[in-house]
């Protein structure tokens, strides 16, 4: 049953429940970009999240990478295992685009010859810098074995969603995952979400931009595009 409200996030809020190590994750409707510089709200954003983030992760449980994800329980609301967040954003790209581009001189769209992956301080205070493997020892974010086991799993997740979205037409560019250590019994899994908030997706025939560069370029209503993109991911089922 949904207890106290633990945390409100720019995406999502999180309720106790009965059971201790289980959490309530309840999507909501408001988009925020650029560090929450940029809001807005799109009825039915929530849902379609929540819908999505459900699919992907209910799939990469399938296919070998532990995860926080335990049920859906409404339209907005999923069921999810108490964890403590490891402060990084673990971003892995397959092709170049938005601050990588920017920051290397590259045109959007330049695909890399492999998957980099990039890591930041989770710090809105600071916007999320970027750090190497020597600041997050500096600064005791992770221990040398977290990240090989947080490598470890990224690439698997890459190679897992890239294989299932290419089947739809879909081109996975680049995504930021966050990790986190089970209350419950320590175990260091893939947590927060797994959307088109957190993705960037084009379609491989139009380059269409199925994700939230929509809304932080300007681009179009989000929650038609994540409507499209659920449709799609739908037909996979
Ligand atoms: P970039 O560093 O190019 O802005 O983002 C790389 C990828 O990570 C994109 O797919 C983007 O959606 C995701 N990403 C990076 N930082 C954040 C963040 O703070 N919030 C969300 N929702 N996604 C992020």
């Amino acid at each position: 049953m949904k207890r106290a409200m633990l945390y409100e996030g720019k995406a999502k809020k999180v309720y106790r429940t009965d059971n201790p190590y289980e959490l309530l994750i309840d999507y909501k409707d408001e988009a925020t970009a650029y560090n929450a510089e940029k809001k807005a709200v799109f009825v039915g954003k929530g849902q379609l999240n929540n819908a999505i983030s459900s699919i992907l992760f209910t799939m990469l449980h399938e296919a070998g990478v532990d995860n926080h994800f335990i049920r859906k329980l409404s339209d907005t609301e999923q069921l999810v295992s108490a964890v403590t967040i490891v402060p990084l954003e673990v971003i892995v790209r397959n092709v170049a685009a938005g601050s990588m581009a920017k920051r290397l001189g590259l045109e959007e769209g330049t695909p890399l010859s492999q998957p980099i992956i990039e890591f930041c301080y989770k710090r809105d205070d600071l916007g999320d810098p970027l750090v190497t493997e020597d600041h997050i020892r500096e600064l005791q974010l992770a221990t040398e074995s977290e990240l090989a086991l947080i490598r470890q799993s990224a690439a698997k997740v890459n190679d897992v969603l890239s294989t299932y979205f290419d089947a739809l037409g879909i081109q996975l560019i680049d995504f930021k995952l966050e990790f986190g250590h089970k209350e419950e019994n320590g175990q260091l899994v893939l947590a927060d979400e797994v959307s088109p908030d957190t993705c960037r997706l084009w379609d491989k025939e139009t380059g269409e931009r199925l994700d939230k560069d929509v809304f932080r370029r300007d681009l179009g209503d989000l929650s038609t595009t994540y409507q499209k993109l659920l449709e799609r991911l739908g037909a996979a089922q």
